[in-house]
């Protein structure tokens, strides 16, 4: 690998929503690419135009954004071997399929969808190979005579490639070592489309030779056409430059039945893709991992450890870390399952590992979606640091740190109207001149304060420490009360306490 340049690819076709999957497959590309001092290229196979989605390609550019995980070369950073957006490639992949015809390795076959359609009927499982070409209507079962006739009447057609009869394909794959594939499996499969456009088969192999692509990760789900890619690579004539392949294993479902599907995590309750997404269609909203409030730090995490882990116990990981310990071998080529669970508990951890200034630029937003405006990131930061425990998930600081921001306006008073009494009316009526008057506005200082007061009326600490707490923020939840006292200041406990008092004497 020392001599050759190392250049890496996601390839992803713009069709909706990122699956975690996805992800995990830029993931293993970007280490790979790092670790090498090699170039990450992000190439959109947009050829497939019944597919195209509106809003699909920004959408994964955003995802590679949020991730971190940003291409050298791509549509958006330009790069070398621009276009990198194979729409925009049109024109030069109808010579590489003429080339094949030419020989012999392809063919055109005119067959209108109409007959195809009638053979399927008339052949249950049919697949355009050997076995049928001849009955076809293409330039093997035609004379040469008719074809050129087809083409100078503009017939439309489309170029499949002519698969070898009886043959085994093999291949190394980085990580399943070497695969074999019986030729006699795979149909002759469309190269070029009538209206001259690609489909994925040529277009992947020729991309990836052009944009000199050195190793290629990428889902399991790919591995029956790397057949038909082996064979186009070899045709071409560009065998010695052909990539190095890994098939990267499936994410499988929580009880590992099978790919996991967008349908599992609507079904489960929970994300499968890294980023909500809308269908522009249907209007259907798919959630994701960001918008539920996963860390994009904690989100890479447990992609990599989704089918990699470094041989020891570790389980927390920074992009840094992974690059410099990222290895193939260590790569698994079972499907990992996935564990939601495991998912948040990542998250819990990294919510304790980040620097405040990044949770509290994180906690900004998901309250904001809440309605509730910071006006102090300070503010905000000590709030965190006493709930921070607490947060699973980023949008968790709504629920365990609302009251901070605004007053209860319910509360929970089966928990202190039994035990109302007079005395207590009076116990926060003195505590509230007490802390007008306290210039020592700290946390320990507030509470020796408070207590001293509950001695001289001749109460138990538990049965005014809770009534306070339910006048700061409503129930029977929180931090430490006096630490709550401590951050909410002054003007704003007096407030409380004096709103309260009335709740609970009416
Ligand atoms: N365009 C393919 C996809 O949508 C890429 C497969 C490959 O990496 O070769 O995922």
């Amino acid at each position: 690998m020392s001599n050759q340049q190392v250049r890496v690819r996601f390839a992803p076709s713009p069709t909706g929503g990122l699956h975690l999957g996805g992800v995990r497959t830029v993931l293993f590309n970007y280490l790979f690419a790092r670790k090498h001092n090699g170039t990450f290229i992000l190439r959109i196979e947009d050829t497939d135009q019944n597919r195209y989605v509106e809003g699909a390609e920004a959408y994964i550019f955003d995802c590679l954004k949020w991730c971190g995980l940003n291409p050298d070369e791509s549509a958006l950073t330009g790069g070398p071997f621009a276009p990198y957006r194979q729409s925009e490639r049109k024109p030069l992949y109808r010579e590489y399929a003429e080339k094949l015809v030419m020989h012999g390795h392809a063919y055109y076959a005119f067959d209108t969808p109409e007959e195809l359609e009638q053979k399927r009927k008339e052949v249950p499982n049919f697949q355009y190979g050997s076995a049928y070409r001849n009955e076809m209507r293409n330039s093997l079962s035609l004379t040469e005579h008719e074809v050129e006739q087809l083409l100078k009447d503009g017939t439309p057609h489309v170029v499949r490639i002519k698969m070898p009869e009886d043959e085994t394909i093999s291949f190394v794959d980085m990580l399943r070592g070497p695969v074999s594939f019986d030729t006699n499996t795979v149909d002759d499969k469309v190269l070029l489309k009538a209206d001259n456009m690609p489909t994925y088969h040529l277009a992947v192999v020729v991309d990836d030779y052009l944009m000199k692509i050195s190793h290629a990760f990428r889902g399991e789900e790919w591995l029956p056409s790397a057949p038909v890619h082996l064979l186009l690579w070899e045709y071409l004539g560009w065998k010695d430059s052909m990539p190095e392949w890994a098939h990267l294993p499936l994410i499988l479902k929580p009880d590992g039945h099978g790919k996991l599907s967008k349908r599992d995590g609507s079904r489960l309750g929970f994300p499968v893709y890294a980023m909500s997404w809308t269908d522009p269609k249907t209007g259907e909203l798919t959630p994701g991992f960001r918008e539920l409030g996963f860390l994009p730090e904690a989100f890479l995490n447990l992609l990599a450890m989704l089918g990699w882990n470094d041989g020891t116990d570790q389980e927390i990981f920074t992009l840094d870390e992974l690059v410099s310990k990222f290895s193939m071998d260590r790569v698994s080529k079972a499907g990992a399952k996935f564990d939601y669970e495991k998912a948040k508990w990542y998250n819990a951890e990294w919510i304790k590992k980040i620097d405040s200034d990044r949770l509290v630029a994180e906690c900004k937003v998901a309250l904001q979606n809440k309605g509730i405006t910071v006006e102090s990131d300070e503010y905000l930061a000590k709030a965190i640091e006493l709930v921070k425990d607490r947060l699973v998930l980023i949008n968790d600081i709504y629920e365990h740190a609302w009251y901070f921001f605004k007053q209860p306006e319910e509360y929970d008073l089966n928990a202190v109207k039994p035990k109302w009494n007079e005395t207590k009316t009076e116990l926060f009526k003195t505590f509230i001149k007490q802390i007008e008057e306290t210039e020592n506005w700290s946390a320990a200082d507030l509470e020796n304060n408070f207590k001293a007061l509950i001695a001289e009326k001749g109460l138990k600490a538990g049965d005014a420490m809770l009534p306070l707490r339910v006048m700061l923020v409503g129930g029977k939840f929180g931090p430490h009360v006096f630490d709550i006292v401590a951050l909410l200041g002054k003007q704003e406990t007096i407030a409380r306490v004096e709103k309260a008092l009335q709740a609970f004497t009416a």
